[in-house]
């Protein structure tokens, strides 16, 4: 660690260059640093920077919807394919062992209108507890179905 870390801080703190308050700088980043940590303040800036961004740029999004249509024009089945197998991948269901779930979680919530607000509340957290588990393992099922029908793996 070198000495000018070791200093206190001086008055030059930085302020973000959306609201204007000063702000701690992270460690890591220093005087990079432009915003503070509002999520408000980062998606004002990445707004106003892709807004120049494409003033610097005036053409770049011109003339895609010519080359799209070509390429689809060479490709004419794609849409009706990708199409296709979007439907039939929703409209398959994930497994019948899903639905002895559902129903549980159903009764759970059913169960849950009676109780104080308390005995209400840990249930709503134990409900949730569980659909984060369920959420996790259907997730990666879906993964390995994707990449096994994609070949993505
Ligand atoms: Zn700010």
């Amino acid at each position: 660690m070198s000495a000018t870390e070791t200093l206190p801080p001086t008055n030059a703190a930085p302020h973000c260059r959306v609201c204007g308050d000063a702000f701690t700088p992270h460690p890591k980043v220093k005087d990079r640093q432009k915003l503070c940590a509002k999520p408000a303040c980062r998606i004002a800036w990445r707004l106003e920077q892709q807004a120049q961004w494409r003033k610097r740029h005036p053409t770049y999004f011109q003339g895609r919807y010519r080359d799209l249509k070509a390429w689809r024009e060479n490709h004419p089945a794609y849409q009706r394919q990708w199409r296709a197998q979007r439907r039939t991948a929703s409209q398959q269901p994930l497994s019948l062992d899903d639905q002895p779930f559902a129903r549980e979680i159903q009764s759970q919530l059913n169960r849950m209108k009676t109780g104080t607000p308390w005995q209400q509340a840990q249930k709503l957290c134990e409900i949730q507890s569980e659909l984060n588990t369920q959420l996790h393992q259907l997730l990666a099922r879906g993964q390995a179905a994707a990449e096994a029908r994609y070949n993505l793996s």
